[in-house]
């Protein structure tokens, strides 16, 4: 009979420092009596805002950016690893695998600084290191209270394509090579600490799967070796009825569909990459999401088919790094195939397209895409209608970066009625202006359009309206 198995995910400020990575060893060492563990970590909170930041400097041509960046990692991560490991046989192990990694990152950084170009492919190698440094640190934390546990790169796990920067993985492929990595590994009671964030094409060339991506390996990984369930930790007790940061009277929600957690997390929650539940749908396996800091509390429950409430609606979402894109004039109703053309050619940019909207006089064609789309969309759509511009049959292509979405989320929105009304009369009462409104076919998501600056605003008015800061249950 098979062991049962728990993939468990730490992002980076469960990882933060010595005193968060032994909080992160015991809960490891905690579930390893229990179950086969896997464990899945980021880098240290900060680190991977650092080395890009240390990519683009290099870029820009400043020669001692490597130096600098690999420098204050040796100390972050040394002044780590003293702490936590006392054997200093155990401590010089860790330390030849960090100057391993160190000395590739710097490498790569002296390189972009020679030829004053990052590719993405290079942006992916350097962005990966803070992965690459602290997941032997963390195994060396794991061994160090007596539970066995190596480091694992993802690259010899996770295969994708080639997008780098947001690879997609290659199920099949994974599967094989993540079993005949890893099962060895789990029979001899060996936690793997695994690299969140990377994987590797099929040529072995590294590749990343986005911003905060840590999460979408753990529930690849969960789904590649039938896991029986994800745990993933962080620095808030689950998945909460809007962003803590903007809303302090947000209450945890005990349990939650893949779909509500899937809207929200596409709607900017950040405590879930868009793309975590995408894996673990087909087996049903379940997620967790709770706190590192307060492990004791149970957190969210994320299931197939969630738990009604009463109100319908769930949880609410914003997201801010958007903006508004209008195709229109009056002469667009002339236009063959506006629409059709205006989505090609957002599709073949890969621009990540949020929320669309047309006016029924199709005079104006609304979408609005990621803020780092945005110039790149505007700039292909002015070429693919530059005859229609040039003609005055589109009159204008614009933009609009001072917008945000908000999104109300709930799957039994479906049955109640005047959620969109009572939405629209907090938020008149609170003064915030609505520039658009879309439901999604779901039923389960109603995104509305507002000025970036009164995001805070409506989300507050919108939670007191449904009484989201009541418990739920
Ligand atoms: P990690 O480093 O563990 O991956 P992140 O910073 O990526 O953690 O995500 C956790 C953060 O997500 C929380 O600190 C919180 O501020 C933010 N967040 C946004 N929306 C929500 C929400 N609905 N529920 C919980 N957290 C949220
Ligand atoms: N370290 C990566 C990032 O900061 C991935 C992650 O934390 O999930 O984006
Ligand atoms: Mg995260």
């Amino acid at each position: 009979m098979t062991a049962k198995l728990q993939v468990m995910k730490f992002g980076g400020t469960s990882v933060g420092n010595a005193a968060c990575i032994a909080r992160t060893a015991q809960i490891i060492a905690d579930g390893a009596k229990h179950w086969q563990c896997i464990a899945v970590v980021s880098a240290m909170s900060g680190v991977t805002n650092r080395l890009i930041e240390a990519a683009k400097r290099a870029e820009a041509g400043e020669s001692n950016a490597g130096a600098e960046i690999v420098d204050e990692l040796r100390k972050q991560h040394e002044a780590a690893l003293v702490t936590l490991v006392a054997d200093e046989n155990a401590r010089t192990s860790v330390r030849v695998k960090i100057e391993e990694v160190l000395a590739e990152g710097k490498r790569l950084c002296d390189g972009t600084a020679l030829l004053r170009e990052l590719t993405p492919r290079t942006l992916d190698a350097i962005s990966s290191l803070g992965e690459r440094l602290s997941a032997p640190l963390v195994a060396a934390a794991v061994r160090a209270i007596g539970v066995r546990s190596e480091a694992v790169e993802a690259t010899d796990l996770i295969v994708t394509d080639t997008y780098h920067g947001g690879a997609e993985p290659l199920m099949e492929l994974t599967r094989v090579k993540s079993q005949a990595k890893l099962q060895p590994m789990l029979e001899k009671s060996i936690v793997p600490l695994v690299t969140g964030f990377i994987g590797a094409n099929e040529e072995g060339q590294l590749t990343t799967l986005g911003r905060g991506g840590s999460d979408y390996s753990a529930t690849i990984l969960g789904a590649a070796m039938d896991a029986q369930e994800v745990i993933i930790w962080t620095d808030v007790d689950g998945v909460l009825t809007a962003d803590p940061r903007l809303v302090p009277e947000a209450k945890t929600i005990p349990e939650i569909s893949y779909r509500e957690a899937a809207e929200l997390a596409y709607f900017g929650a950040k405590v879930l990459h868009p793309k975590t539940l995408n894996p673990v749908v087909k087996a049903a396996i379940p997620v967790w999401i709770r706190n590192s800091f307060s492990p004791e509390r149970l957190g969210t429950k994320i299931t197939p088919e969630g738990k009604s409430i009463g109100g319908g609606v769930k949880a609410l979402t914003a997201i801010r790094d958007v903006a508004l894109i209008s195709v229109g004039g009056p002469g667009i109703v002339g236009v063959p195939d506006v629409v059709g053309r205006t989505f090609s050619t957002t599709a073949e940019l890969r621009a990540n397209v949020l929320l669309i909207s047309q006016s029924s006089s199709q005079n104006d064609i609304c979408f609005i895409v990621s803020a780092a789309d945005a110039a790149k969309t505007v700039e292909a759509l002015r070429k693919e209608f530059a005859h229609d511009l040039a003609h005055h049959k589109v009159e204008h292509i614009t933009v609009d970066p001072n917008i945000a979405i908000v999104a109300v989320v709930g799957e039994n929105m479906r049955g109640t009625p005047g959620v969109a009304g009572r939405t629209f009369n907090a938020l008149g009462r609170d003064n915030v202006n609505l520039i658009a409104i879309a439901q999604g076919s779901s039923e389960s998501n109603i995104s509305f359009v507002i000025e970036e600056k009164a995001v805070k605003t409506a989300l507050i008015a919108t939670h007191r309206e449904f009484g989201l800061e009541k418990p739920s249950n």
